[in-house]
């Protein structure tokens, strides 16, 4: 399939995502398991989320209270009054033949986020949020072979999820991937979904549909699953797009239907059309009480919202004169942002600080795989270091190994450098002791000095840091240099 430029600019693409995120919750939606990952197979289970005849449902007030939580934040209006309801369909690993979720009635309706693409901010429309309880989990084994086996872990069955419904103003697979990425970060901030998408707390569909540029009707739509990371929904996106278009340019019609991302060979295909879609029966659930939400349950909520990203953003770039580059990536994680407080408290310059946990503690993080909430160099010893760089102990190269050496040993900034005597050389007198002798033993350089090839200075620099081993301090070495050179 090749879809010339020209075609492509014919088209505009219209995208809305829905996201389903895995609440923090220590205890299921609907009765008291344990919702921790990775557990043995079925050994957080109970005839409710079994499914057992008989059993009632529980409503975990935690769930709803995270639920508004992040309703808030999405600026929607939360439902004084909302509903549980059946969800009918047969699946192996959803015992009671139904999921409890809401339908027509959801907890909370009509926000946005904000995003930020090519310089530009747009308001996307959150439709709808609801809470449903998860399915368990189906494993498979040796497929395709003929041996194979499948396996059903229940452990899974009853956490508790929010699906968050955005409405269709994403236009491209860009600003799907920036919704998504804001989306994740503010839920972080909020702490109610840990967004990981490895272990499923993080799962979104892509509803998209191409249109003539300047049509106003919207096309057709296909709703795109399997979409385990950012990467893979942001190429999936752009190749059913592009599949679209070709359909369309060949005189074709786009039929609603699922289709699913292989990202093995980077494409999309047919899964179920809508003719044979899901008729779900939903009704309203009879063994629970409609869910409401007191003005006093949502103003105690509210209260509880923490800093939230893009003003936390702000609020680095006007009290610390930062960037707004750094301001953004800095804010991108909660966990980030505190940490680089927690590093300026202790009296550092700001950018210095940025600079600092932005390249250098990211760099040693990302290679050993390891958050920054578990960073071997916490806050206060990253400022240490960074104010022996602020008093010239040490000049910021050799802090680039001190730093790695401390996050290897765990050691902090002052041991190692009275451990080594890696102090920088700040010392006039002992600077120019060192250049005097380089410069009596290599005449043949002065001759070239002195002859007009200046550049010659910087083979001296490096000689006299050679014998220091790095400490001189570069400024001082060059000034002194000079002068016994001239
Ligand atoms: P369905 O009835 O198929 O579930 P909904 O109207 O509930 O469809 O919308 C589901 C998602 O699809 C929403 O995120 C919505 O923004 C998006 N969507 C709806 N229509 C379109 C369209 N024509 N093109 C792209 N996305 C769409
Ligand atoms: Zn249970
Ligand atoms: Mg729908």
């Amino acid at each position: 399939m090749t879809v010339s430029t020209v075609a492509r600019t014919k088209y505009e693409a219209v995208i809305g995502l829905e996201v389903h995120l895995q609440l923090l919750t220590k205890t299921k939606i609907f009765c008291s398991c344990s919702t921790h990952f990775g557990d043995p197979p079925n050994s957080n289970v109970c005839p409710v989320c079994l499914g057992l005849p008989g059993a009632l449902p529980v409503l975990n007030q935690d769930g709803v209270t995270m639920a508004i939580k992040a309703a808030l934040a999405l600026n929607c209006a939360i439902n004084t009054r909302s509903r549980f309801a059946r969800k009918n369909y047969f699946y192996p690993d959803l015992p009671k033949g139904y999921q409890i979720s809401q339908f027509d009635e959801p907890v909370a309706v009509d926000g946005w986020v904000e995003i930020e693409v090519d310089n530009h901010r747009k308001r996307i429309g959150v439709t709808r949020v609801h809470m449903e309880e998860d399915a368990g989990k189906s494993i498979h084994e040796g497929f395709p072979d003929s041996d194979r086996n499948s396996y059903i872990d229940l452990n899974r069955s009853g956490v508790p999820l929010i699906e968050i419904v955005s409405e269709p103003d994403l236009r491209s697979p860009d600003e799907a991937f920036e919704y998504l990425t804001r989306l994740k970060t503010l839920l972080q901030y909020l702490d109610v979904s840990n967004c990981n998408m490895e272990e499923g707390s993080l799962r979104c569909d892509a509803n998209v549909s191409v249109r003539l540029a300047g049509a106003t009707e919207l096309g057709v739509k296909t709703e795109v699953k399997n979409l385990n990371s950012f990467r893979f929904l942001h190429k999936a996106l752009a190749y059913e797009i592009d599949r679209q278009i070709d359909v369309l340019e060949g005189g074709g019609t786009i039929h609603q239907e699922t289709r699913l991302w292989d990202s093995r060979e980077q494409r999309t295909y047919g899964m179920r059309s809508k003719e044979f879609a899901h008729d779900y029966r939903y009704f309203p659930e009879p063994d629970l009480l409609p869910l409401v939400i007191t003005d006093e349950w949502k103003a105690r909520v509210r209260k509880s919202l923490p800093e939230l990203p893009d003003a936390r953003r702000e609020r680095f770039i006007s009290e610390y004169a930062l960037p707004e580059y750094d301001a953004s990536q800095l804010t991108l994680s909660r966990a980030v942002a505190d940490y680089f407080e927690d590093v300026i408290k202790v009296s550092v310059e700001p950018k210095l600080a940025a600079n600092w946990v932005l390249s250098e503690l990211m760099h040693l993080l990302n290679e050993a795989g390891r958050e920054i909430t578990d960073s071997p160099v916490t806050a206060p010893h990253l400022a240490e270091l960074l104010q022996l760089i602020a008093k010239a102990t040490v000049s910021g190269k050799m802090a680039k190994d001190i730093l790695a050496e401390m996050f290897s040993t765990g050691k902090t900034a002052g041991a190692l450098v009275s451990e080594k005597g890696l102090a920088q050389i700040t010392d006039a007198d002992q600077i120019t002791t060192v250049a005097r002798q380089i410069i009596a033993a290599n005449p043949k350089q002065v001759e070239q000095y002195r002859s007009g090839k200046t550049a010659t200075l910087g083979w001296f620099v490096g000689q006299v840091m050679k014998a220091t081993r790095g400490q001189a301090n570069p400024q001082m070495l060059q000034e002194l240099l000079k002068k016994e050179l001239d």
